[in-house]
This record gives structure tokens, sequence and C-alpha cells, in this order.
């Protein structure tokens, strides 16, 4: 199948060779005939799957018959603003030969700008539901007119607790209109959610479980204290193009992107204590290559899309399986093969497990060549006659012991049975 069969408007299908597609990803496949027929759709695929093109391209489609910069005629609502610069990067370059606007309105800026922007005209507005909200109580924005209502990663909105924001939100949208709504996963609130936006709707689902199968993963036994040290080894003798690493706290992502950057690498980090103008510069940064290492948390990299990414590293092990499956979707993307390293302490040997169950299968060991780690079990307690033992050798071993090299730690004891099943 390939992209004409669509019948795309000459000026979007221009935009579509130059964005380089040349097939339509599953995603596309199953949703976009549903799309241009004007019908209601639930789709179920994560980010990677290519389904903001599968949104936006048929709304393009409906949009460029009208009179562009006259009124809002789409609104996408996304649950961050990393997520609508991303999709509103996508329609720009998928918009290019067309005279249709979009804009993106989010907490963090100031609203004079997106304000002039609104009154300038825009046809789609992607928005986060909180600042839209302040937009609709002060009367700078008018909904009125929007025809298609797109909710992306509606399950994120609802982790987020934005579901009776968007209620507000769809009150203000009229009754008559195409809506659709994307998710990773499907728990019980959406569903009903789901159920009052969408009309008859068409419900499309693509591997939104399991991770993309282009994707292939590997874990690295380190002890906590040895994660840095593991990390800039694999930086440096794997061939690590584009990587993403990704820590449990703000202040271990920050502080880890200045130890890479003190060692030589091109990283930078991204996490919840930067302003939106950092922000955007490490995206950049990131995007352009200016770093090719970025460090972030996973609420910070939510719906990251920078094509490209060779590997993701899970530096700290994610709490849920479905941010296993977020994190690691971020490589292998449309096709292309990606790495997806974990390091795993003895502490993450139970995540480990339901990881390995949801992917259906075991992820292999691998170990970092060139570099002994320590085991990370503790010794036993001594008995009291090794204690008496090593007493009367303390001092005699002393002066031999401050000239010798540490004690190469074995591999082989380093193992808290992952590979064992
Ligand atoms: P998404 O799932 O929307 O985040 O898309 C993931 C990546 O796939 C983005 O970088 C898109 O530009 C890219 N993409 C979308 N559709 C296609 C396609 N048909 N062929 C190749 N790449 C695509």
């Amino acid at each position: 199948m390939n992209f004409t069969e669509f019948r795309f408007q000459p000026a979007i299908e221009m935009a579509i060779k130059k964005c380089g597609y040349t097939t339509p990803t599953n995603i596309q496949q199953q949703a976009m005939p549903h799309l241009l027929q004007g019908r209601d759709l639930l789709g179920l695929a994560q980010t990677g799957t290519g389904k903001t093109a599968a949104f936006v391209l048929p709304t393009l489609q409906r949009l460029t018959g009208s009179k562009a910069g006259k009124k809002i005629q789409a609104l996408i609502l996304t649950p961050t603003r990393e997520l609508a610069e991303q999709v509103h990067g996508n329609i720009q370059q998928l918009a290019q030969g067309t005279r249709l606007q979009s804009c993106t309105l989010y907490g963090g800026v100031s609203k004079a700008g997106q304000i002039q922007k609104l009154r300038q005209g825009v046809d789609i507005v992607v928005a986060c539901p909180g600042r839209l909200l302040d937009h609709l109580n002060s009367k700078t924005v008018d909904l009125l007119s929007v025809e298609v209502l797109i909710l992306d990663e509606a399950d994120q909105m609802c982790d987020k607790g934005f579901l009776p924001d968007i209620r507000r939100i769809v009150k203000k949208v009229p009754h008559q209109r195409q809506s659709m709504v994307f998710s990773a996963t499907m728990p019980t609130e959406i569903l009903c959610f789901v159920e009052e936006i969408l009309s008859d709707p068409v419900t499309v689902k693509v591997d939104h479980e399991k991770p993309t199968a282009t994707i292939k993963h590997a874990l690295f036994q380190v002890a906590q204290g040895q994660k840095t040290t593991l990390l800039k080894h694999i930086l440096k003798h794997e061939e690590m193009t584009t990587t993403l690493v990704f820590t449990r706290t703000k202040h271990k992502a920050k502080n880890l992107a200045r130890q890479l950057q003190q060692c030589g690498f091109k990283a930078t980090s991204l996490q919840g204590n930067l302003s939106q103008n950092q922000r955007k510069k490490a995206m950049d940064g990131f995007r352009t290559n200016t770093f090719n290492i970025m460090v972030a948390t996973d609420i910070a990299a939510r719906g990251i899309d920078v094509t490209g990414i060779t590997h993701v590293v899970n530096y700290d092990i994610p709490d849920t399986v479905e941010t296993y499956t977020h994190r690691v979707g971020r490589t292998g993307r449309a096709q292309q093969t990606g790495d997806a390293f974990t390091f795993a302490t003895q502490d993450d040997v139970k995540m480990i497990r339901s990881v390995e169950r949801s992917l259906g299968q075991k992820i292999p060991l691998k170990k970092a060549q060139g570099i002994s780690m320590k085991p990370h079990k503790a010794a036993p307690a001594p008995t009291s006659a090794k204690m008496n033992e090593k007493r009367k050798n303390a001092s005699s071993s002393s002066r031999k012991k401050q000239n010798s090299k540490p004690r190469q730690q074995r591999s082989s004891s380093f193992d808290f049975g992952l590979s064992a099943g």
C-alpha cells in the first residue's frame, strides 16, 4: 500500500514525500480510510507507530477545502507541552503546501503571544487542557467553529487528572463534529469517557501493549553505585549514536547530564525543573544533534519524538511495565531498529520479570566488555574464627595491601539470577 491510494490533495501528497514517508504505517493504513470518510475513531496505538500523521493527514484533507486562517476548525488536546510542540511540528511539516495555520496553547509561557497568534487567525489549535481553559475563561479563544476534535495520549490525560478539564472543554465544542481519541492503553475510566466523546466510533488497534518488534532489549547487571561508571563505559564502547537515558528523579537527570558533560560527552537533560525556554533549548539541541545524549525523567520525556534515537537506557528501572513500554518506544520508531538497555540491580528483579512477561520473552543479559563491575550481594557475616584469623593477618598484610591494586571482581560472581528465569 502507498499514500497515493488515499487521494490526498496534491499539496499534502507533496508534503508526505518531503517528509520521506513512502509506506503508510500500520495505524495509518487502518485508521485513515475511516477518518477520511468522516468517522469517529478510537485508536489504540503508542507513540512511535506514526499515529500523529494518522490523525493529522485526514484532518488536513478535510480542512484544505475551507477558508484558511479564519477560525479554529480543529482542536487537538495533549497531556504535555512537549507533545503539543511535537504535534504542532508535525502539522507544520505536513501542512507546508497548504494555507492552514496551527498554533500551540500551553502553560509556562506568556499568554500574550498566544493571544496574538490566535488573533492573526489559526485553523488548528494544539493545546494542553489547563491553558486552553484559561483562554476559554478569558474569552480569548472561541471553539464554536471546531469540526474536528482529537485527544492524543488519552491515558496520560487521565493519569494527570485532566478528565474534568477535558469535559469542560468538550462542552464548548459543537456537538456536530468528527472526534478521535488516541491512547496507548485503555483503562476502564477512559473507556467510559471515550463513550461520552465519540459517536459510533471505529476502533483500530496497533501493538498497543508491546513495544514495537524492531526494538532489541538487553539487561546489564549492575550495583546501584556503579551505574554511572557503566553508563560512561558503554557510551564509549557501544555504537550509541543518539541516546536517551532515563533516571527516576529530576535531580539525578540533571547531575548525570552534568557528569557526562564533564567527561566530554555531548549530553543535556530534560526534567521538570527547567523553564519552558530551557526545555525547548534542550529538545532542539537533541533534535539537531548538538547533544547526542539526553538524560530525562519520565514526565519530561513523555511523547518525545526525535527520529533516529538509536538507544534508550533505563539507568533507573521504570516503576511500571507501561512506563517501560513508553520509554523504549522512543527508539525503534517507524520501522527503524533500536536498542533498549536496562541497568538492573538486585532490587529490580521483580520488575524485570513483569516486563519480560509483558514482552513474552526473556530479556538477554549483556556484559559490558572490558570493565569489571563489583558484586552487589552483601558479603556473608564473618565467623568469629575467621575474624581472629583476619586480625592476625591484618598487620602483616596491611603494607602489602597499600601497594597493591584493588582486587578484580569476577563477573561470574555477580549474578542475581536474572538469566535463570
Ligand atoms: P508518532 O507515532 O506519531 O510519534 O510517529 C513516530 C515517527 O514516525 C515520527 O518521527 C514520524 O515523523 C514518523 N512517521 C510517521 N509516519 C511515517 C511513515 N509513513 N513512514 C515513515 N515514518 C513515519
